[in-house]
C-alpha cells in the first residue's frame, strides 16, 4: 500500500489536513500548481489522463494527510495548516487521501503571517474559519481516522544521505577538466554512468513520471545533466554549469530569507515564475 493509494475507494466525507502556499492576493495555492482553491467546493481534474480524479493508477486528486504527524513531512506545514473535507471519489493510503472534491473548513496561519495578508485570506475564503492555534483548529475539526492509515515512524535519513553523497560525487565529476576524466578509466566510467543516469532521469520526469512536482524535478535533472556534460566543452562548459550555479545561489538565498525574523512565505504572482518573499 502506498502513502496516498491502495485502499478501497471510500464513501462519505473524510476530514484531513494539508498545507497551502499563500499568494499576496490572499489566494491559497497548492504546492505544485498555480490553480488556487475556492472558498466553496473544489473539484480536482487530471492533467495526465482523460479520467475523473483521483484514479487508481494515477497521482491525481487533491492530497491531504491523515494525521499531523504524517503532514509534518511537509515543510509548508510550519506556516499554513488547513483542515479540508474531502468527498466524491476518495482514495486512501497509509498517510492520507486523494480526493475528487474538497473544501477548506478551517485554517491556521503562523503568527508571523502579516495582518494585511490574514485579512485578504479571510475575504477570499468567507466560509473558512481561521484559528489562532493548531490545537484550536484540530479540536474544532477532528481529523477522520481511516483503517488504512499507519503510524509514521521515525524518519529514515538514509535515502537523503545516499542522495547527498551521489549528488556531491556527480557535482565533483562535472567540475573536472576533460583530460582528468579521460585519464582515469574509473573516473571515465563513473562519469559515463552519471551522465546516463541523470539523462534518463530527465527524460523520465518529462515523459514517464506522474508525481506532483515532476516538472520541478525535470528542471533539476536537466540542470544536472548540463553540469555533467560541461567538461566536454572546455571553458565554454561554464555556460552549461550556470543553471546549477544559479539554482544553488537561489537555494542559499531562499534559505537565508527563512532565517530572517518575522519571516512568513508569501507567493508573489508572476506570469511564469513563483517564488517566496519575506515580509515583516
Ligand atoms: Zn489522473
Amino acid at each position: 500500500m502506498q502513502p496516498f493509494a491502495g485502499a478501497e475507494p471510500l464513501v462519505g466525507e473524510v476530514v484531513a489536513l494539508r498545507t497551502f502556499r499563500v499568494e499576496e492576493s490572499g489566494l491559497l495555492l497548492p504546492l505544485y500548481s498555480e490553480q488556487s482553491w475556492t472558498s466553496e467546493q473544489n473539484t480536482a481534474t487530471c492533467t495526465l489522463g482523460n479520467h475523473q480524479a483521483p484514479a487508481d493508477n494515477c497521482d491525481c486528486g487533491f492530497y491531504a494527510y491523515g494525521s499531523p504527524r504524517a503532514a509534518a513531512q511537509n515543510r509548508g506545514m510550519r506556516y499554513v495548516q488547513a483542515v479540508v473535507s474531502c468527498w466524491g471519489g476518495v482514495v486512501a493510503g497509509t498517510q492520507g487521501v486523494r480526493a475528487q472534491h474538497a473544501r477548506i473548513d478551517g485554517l491556521w496561519l503562523h503568527p508571523e503571517a502579516p495582518p494585511w495578508l490574514r485579512k485578504r485570506v479571510a475575504a477570499r475564503y468567507p466560509s473558512t474559519r481561521l484559528y489562532d492555534t493548531v490545537d484550536a483548529l484540530l479540536t474544532a475539526h477532528p481529523l477522520s481516522v481511516l483503517p488504512s492509515y499507519t503510524p509514521v515512524g521515525p524518519r529514515d535519513r538514509r535515502p537523503q544521505l545516499a542522495a547527498g553523497i551521489a549528488g556531491s560525487a556527480g557535482l565533483a565529476l562535472g567540475a573536472l577538466p576533460l583530460d582528468v576524466l579521460r585519464g582515469s578509466a574509473v573516473l571515465w566510467a563513473c562519469w559515463l554512468a552519471a551522465v546516463g543516469l541523470v539523462g534518463a532521469a530527465t527524460l523520465w520526469c518529462c515523459l514517464g513520471a506522474r508525481f506532483p512536482g515532476r516538472l520541478v524535478a525535470a528542471g533539476i535533472a536537466f540542470a544536472l545533466t548540463a553540469w555533467l556534460v560541461a567538461p566536454l566543452f572546455g571553458l565554454a562548459g561554464w555556460l552549461l554549469r550556470l543553471p546549477v550555479l544559479r539554482g544553488a545561489l537561489v537555494a542559499v538565498g531562499s534559505f537565508l530569507l527563512t532565517l530572517r525574523p518575522h519571516y512568513f512565505p508569501v507567493v508573489t504572482p508572476k506570469r511564469e515564475r513563483v517564488y517566496y518573499t519575506a515580509r515583516a
